[in-house]
């Protein structure tokens, strides 16, 4: 087929630039692959916004998101991927090859897509939250909890994040209150009655985080006003973190009514494989896993995605 009339033609056109991303461009630009990376406006995903990264392998000492994400994008760039620092708003994938993407009214083809477009953590969008997003407010135990060691920390919600959190953290704080807005829970009831045995672990129910304080002095969480669900009084309740775990969306808007999701809107992918509905069409990181959602599994199915989109397009010469 000849792609002369499409200007834009990449092999492989890669959509979002976390861990996931960055490694399916850095495996396709070293396996020759014209590869084109729309990072999205806030590249970098999800470790843009956590502090220190230390169960990254290869970085025994630690390393900050950002930089981390700095060095994954020097090294997709050093391998010869395009990444241009734009949002895909629009894409055709059901309607044969070239598959197409589109963004600012730019069309881009490629004979395979590598979607990366990851999810994102549901936040209570309260205004305090965002001030201290990264001054005691996390999304994340697993990158967080360390820094609460001898503190007192809170959990919002009523999931099994909730209570996989609030045990996690049981490890450094001294105390963990689990906040949520009614009395009964969505998490499954093993992880419900290991979070209630757990000494360290408290309940603090029918109560809705209405704003986060700090300290004047440090600029870190002090406290939070709850609000109760039932008649809407008012309490202080100070603590030294919040951690929210109301769960996370996958980003898919932009593929639904193309590409078969979950019922909870992640892209399926066979199983053990990162290939999606449509042939020539791969899906790796958080936006197909809502289960390890670690830096490095995105990255190891970023691989597999690159080292199948490459099989994929041989198979078609
Ligand atoms: P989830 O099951 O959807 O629970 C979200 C919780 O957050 C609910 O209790 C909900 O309260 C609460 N919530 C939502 N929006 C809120 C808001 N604005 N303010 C206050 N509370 C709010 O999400 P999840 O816990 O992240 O779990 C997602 C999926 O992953 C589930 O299928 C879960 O089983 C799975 N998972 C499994 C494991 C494991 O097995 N190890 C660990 C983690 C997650 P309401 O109930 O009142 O709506």
């Amino acid at each position: 087929m000849s792609m002369s009339h499409y200007p834009n033609h990449y092999d492989v056109i890669i959509l979002g630039s976390g861990p996931a991303g960055y490694t399916a461009a850095i495996y396709a630009g070293r396996a020759n692959l014209n590869t084109l990376v729309l990072e999205g406006i806030e590249r970098g995903g999800q470790l843009m916004i956590t502090s220190e990264v230390e169960n990254y392998p290869g970085f025994p000492e630690g390393i900050l998101g950002p930089e981390l994400m700095e060095k994954f994008r020097a090294q997709a760039e050093r391998f010869g991927a395009k990444l241009i620092t734009k949002l895909a708003d629009k894409v055709v994938l059901n309607q044969g090859r070239p598959f197409k993407v589109y963004s600012e009214g730019e069309e881009y083809t490629a004979n395979a897509v590598i979607i990366a477009t990851g999810a994102s953590a549901r936040f209570l969008n309260i205004p305090s939250e965002k001030a201290f997003k990264g001054r005691g407010v996390s999304a994340c135990a697993t990158c967080d909890g360390f820094f609460f060691r001898g503190k007192e920390v809170a959990v919002v919600g009523g999931g099994d994040s909730a209570m996989e959190e609030a045990n996690f953290l049981t490890k450094f704080a001294t105390k963990v209150t689990i906040i949520h807005r009614r009395d009964v829970f969505r998490a499954s009831k093993i992880m419900l009655e290991r979070a209630k045995k757990n000494p360290k672990i408290e309940f603090l129910l029918f109560k809705e985080v209405a704003e986060i304080y700090g300290d004047e002095k440090t600029g870190t969480v002090a406290g939070l006003k709850l609000r109760d669900s039932r008649d809407g009084t008012i309490m202080d309740f100070p603590v030294q973190g919040l951690f929210i775990a109301i769960g996370h969306d996958p980003n898919t808007k932009l593929f639904e009514g193309q590409l078969e999701l979950d019922e909870k809107k992640y892209i399926k992918t066979l199983p053990g494989r990162t290939a999606t509905s449509i042939p020539g069409v791969f899906a790796c990181g958080d936006v197909q896993d809502s289960y390890y959602r670690q830096a490095i599994t995105a990255a190891g199915s970023g691989c597999m995605a690159a080292i199948e989109a490459e099989r994929y397009l041989e198979s078609l010469s």
